[in-house]
């Protein structure tokens, strides 16, 4: 046992599944030549999760819990659970038991063959409705038309990196507005994918509504992609193309039939005009949006407490 894995799992308000995802990650790390640290992350739980996550880490050495000062998301958990590791071996999973603990073994098997990132992709997901099926599927496609970099379709929040890319993360990627499972993707180093199924949630419901969805997915494309950007000039030069038609055609209509120019045409004309300004405004301003956050330059997380053993080891 001379390699260390270093499991990151957030938790928040996940008091019902806990017990569960425990027991089943003992009896897989049981069956590992690594050895291990667990480094739950408390997101700001408001139900008995920390109270859960302190019994744990009183029974076992091995267990650190990282507790936040109030929620501030599962991608911000995760960075601080990476930020905390030690291992050379880096696994992020979530708490719900959708991602299947024995996934773990085929891991370290490919860290064992020199990978360096191994992404886990969803071949299956029991718990997502049709719509969500195809609101995600068509989210991977959009972002691989407009990204430079080729991210996995279906790519989790399952992954796992080598103590190099952790160390890349943890000092080049510190922005505001982030997209985790982006960076694991575009840093580079020896790439593997392995496939798992996403099970059933163990126990509670999705912490991800509609809107916390919205505002990932058009953080993600705003943060890998600047194409929407481009977009108000391509349309305004096709725009700029159908006017200057227009205005010819209403130049030519004038001087053979008289005719003044229609109604209609200049109602269409600025509407369209409006719609086009207005979308393109609010594109950049989604951009300056996340400038603002960068430029602000607030921490990513604030951690309250740390316990190992049962007890604090750090405070604020
Ligand atoms: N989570 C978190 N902070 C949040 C929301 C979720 O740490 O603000 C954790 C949650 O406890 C779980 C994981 O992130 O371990 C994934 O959340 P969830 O299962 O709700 O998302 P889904 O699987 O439905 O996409
Ligand atoms: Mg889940």
């Amino acid at each position: 046992m001379d390699k260390k894995l270093s499991i990151v799992v957030s938790v928040y308000n996940e008091e019902l599944s806990l017990k569960s995802f425990y027991a089943k990650l003992m009896e897989v790390l049981g069956g590992c030549r690594w050895d291990y640290e667990l480094i739950f992350v408390n997101d700001g739980s408001v139900d008995n999760s920390l109270e859960i996550l302190k019994g744990f880490s009183n029974a076992n050495s091995k267990v650190c819990v990282i507790d936040f000062s109030r929620n501030f998301g599962h991608e911000a958990a995760m960075i601080a659970g990476i930020d905390h590791a030690t291992g050379e071996g880096i696994i992020c999973m979530d708490a719900d038991l959708q991602h299947p603990p024995e996934s773990i073994l085929d891991i370290v098997l490919k860290f064992e063959e020199g990978y360096d990132v191994i992404s886990m992709i969803r071949t299956k997901n029991a718990d997502a409705g049709l719509v969500k099926r195809i609101t995600s599927s068509a989210f991977y496609k959009v972002l691989r038309l407009m990204s430079p970099i080729k991210f996995e379709n279906n790519s989790s929040d399952f992954f796992a990196f080598s103590d190099s890319v952790a160390s890349v993360l943890r000092e080049e990627y510190r922005e505001k507005i982030r997209y985790l499972r982006g960076y694991v993707q575009s840093v580079g180093f020896r790439k593997t994918t392995l496939e798992f199924q996403a099970a059933k949630r163990e126990a509670g419901e999705s912490k991800y509504d509609i809107r916390k969805l919205l505002t990932f997915s058009i953080h993600t494309m705003c943060s890998f992609s600047d194409f929407p950007l481009k977009l108000g000039l391509y349309t305004g030069l096709s725009v700029a193309l159908i006017g200057f038609i227009l205005m010819a055609y209403t130049i030519i209509n004038k001087i053979v039939n008289g005719a003044p120019a229609g109604y209609s045409t200049i109602i269409v004309a600025i509407c369209f005009m409006f719609s086009i300004v207005l979308i393109v405004i609010g594109i950049i301003g989604e951009y300056i949006a996340i400038l603002f956050a960068e430029i602000k330059d607030r921490p990513i997380y604030i951690v309250k407490d740390v316990y190992q053993n049962g007890s604090i080891v750090r405070k604020r």
